[in-house]
């Protein structure tokens, strides 16, 4: 095939939970190669997950020759990708020594709840209540800090690089960012806000890191290093990558993998919403250019900080579980032979006749916020089938999904009129028609589900002027979207509801 010669690209590195992707983009959005790897989840006991750095470094590498190799044989060449964007799992903590470069302990995962202990003596000390107005997180064991201080507390060789000044904490993206550079020589070691934000240690109005954030954890920044703070999109920052076939290609964009699919899914204004099914799922909505600290139980986030632009807020209701709860079907239970099944299995039923499943396998986040809630399950009768269960295993992630979106109603003012959604469990229509009967408003899916990479696409593609300006995004992957329609009445709704939450109120203090 005739490509042209002027065709340019942008490259994306999607480094999520459970696999790692390297994505090529063209001008309109679309994905021209992509190369996809699963990688181990290191499970260690209950609650524990943990991933090995070097794993994920090497599967990203892997993914970027791969995908470009793919390239190549359609006749383009590597020289046409411009730049690289990164977007990653955020809260994932990994600690290395910075005089070797050299990992320390296996990266603790964000579903991770071991510093459970840990948080609930921090939440008595003085000032535990005034941490979230500086920096949009509640104190738990989901931002990065109480997993940090779990390493220095209960790691020797962790706690012996911090007294000697050499220990060097970073998220994934400032590991990824790292590494890529070649480590320890090159030394890039920067992070962006919308990463940042999600360590507790970043006030949130000013983009830099906080010294009554870091006195309240008592953390000495003369022993520990902590990553610079740079925009979202930076033509110089990040560095160029030092291997792999596309080395030379500059790094010019990085963000968080939910504020990526904020962006992916053109969230560039004030009130839009996108909620990403993932391992774990995640509503987030553009709050605009103020932080708006919440009182309903959400999280204040970076969206994005573009080159050149003023940095967005968004609101954030997390989800620990969502598509976790679908392999658990699979892999635990053995109730299906792939996460593709469910619905089918969901469908041999009409409704969950009353089972209701609180999938607090690591407790219960947003808008909740309970720690020690483990998955329960309610209502079984001797009627019960697989059935039955599997679709209240779909529900659980739908119930909180209309939680959150009653708070962000009550904390933004903004009456959301549609939401738009993406990530693996969203392939499920039952599962989409069950969220729009929920919340009573339009689902939006659209046909490009590959979001999140496009996201940080778009971040790279900004900073070198790839695409100019954000309306260039009108049309981009507008084509083939599917709308779910709400079918169930609001008095219906609110029954199904109130049983929910009260499901969720039996569920506390199960784990402590
Ligand atoms: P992540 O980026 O967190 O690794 P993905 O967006 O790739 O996650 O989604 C993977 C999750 O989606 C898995 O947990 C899987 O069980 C779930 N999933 C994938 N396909 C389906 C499907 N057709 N129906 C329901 N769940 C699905």
């Amino acid at each position: 095939t005739m490509v042209p010669q002027q065709e340019a690209f942008i490259g994306s590195i999607d480094q999520g939970t459970t696999s790692s992707r390297f994505l090529i983009f063209n001008k309109a959005g679309e994905p021209v190669a992509s190369h996809q790897i699963e990688f181990k989840q290191i499970y260690p006991q209950p609650g524990w997950h943990e991933h090995d750095p070097l794993e994920i470094v090497d599967s990203v590498e892997k993914c970027i020759d791969k995908a470009v190799a793919q390239f190549e044989e359609q006749g383009h060449s590597g020289k046409s990708i411009k730049a690289v964007g990164i977007t990653n799992q955020r809260e994932t903590t990994v600690v290395w020594d910075h005089t070797t470069g050299e990992p320390l302990h296996n990266a603790i995962v964000w579903t991770d709840t071991r510093a459970q202990g840990l948080v609930r003596k921090l939440k008595q000390r003085l000032g535990a209540g005034d941490l979230q107005s500086i920096c949009g997180v509640p104190l738990s064991t989901y931002p990065s800090v109480s997993k940090l201080l779990w390493l220095m507390e209960n790691v020797p060789a962790v706690k012996e690089c911090y007294d000697k000044g050499n220990l060097a904490f970073g998220t994934i993206d400032t590991w990824l960012v790292y590494k890529l550079n070649g480590g320890r020589k090159r030394n890039i070691f920067v992070s962006d806000p919308s990463n940042a934000s999600r360590t507790m240690f970043m006030d949130l109005k000013t983009l830099s890191y906080s010294d009554a954030l870091l006195d309240f954890f008592r953390l000495d920044t003369s022993k520990l290093k902590l990553p610079q703070i740079v925009q979202s999109g930076d033509p110089k920052a990040y560095g160029n990558l030092a291997s792999t076939v596309l080395q030379g290609i500059q790094i010019t964009g990085c963000l968080g993998d939910q504020s990526a699919a904020l962006v992916g899914q053109k969230g560039f204004h004030p009130g839009l919403a996108k909620n990403t099914y993932g391992t774990g799922c995640f509503l987030l909505m553009n709050i605009g250019e103020k932080p708006v600290v919440s009182t309903h139980g959400l999280l204040t986030t970076v969206a994005y900080d573009f080159h050149n632009m003023k940095p967005s807020y968004a609101l954030e209701g997390s989800i620990a579980v969502a598509g976790s709860s679908i392999k658990f079907l699979q892999n635990n239970l053995e109730f299906i032979e792939s996460s593709a099944k469910v619905s089918q299995l969901a469908e041999t039923v009409e409704d969950s006749a009353g089972v209701t499943f609180v999938t607090a396998f690591s407790g219960l986040f947003a808008p909740y916020w309970i720690d020690d809630a483990r998955g329960t399950l309610f209502g079984l009768t001797a009627y019960t089938t697989k059935g039955h269960i599997a679709r209240a295993t779909l529900e659980a992630t739908c119930f909180q999904t209309k939680a959150i979106l009653d708070a962000m109603g009550k904390d933004s003012g903004y009456d959301l009129k549609e939401l738009a959604v993406d990530g693996g469990m969203c392939n499920s229509d039952l599962t989409m028609q069950t969220q729009c009967d929920l919340i009573g408003i339009p689902v939006i899916r659209p046909s490009m589900r590959e979001t999140t990479a496009l996201g940080a696409a778009i971040a790279a593609g900004l900073t070198v002027g790839f695409w100019k300006s954000l309306d260039e995004f009108k049309d981009v992957n507008s084509q083939g979207t599917s709308t779910f329609k709400p079918t169930v009445s609001a008095e219906e709704r609110n029954t199904r509801f109130a049983r929910w939450e009260k499901a969720v109120q039996m569920c506390r203090g199960w784990a402590s």
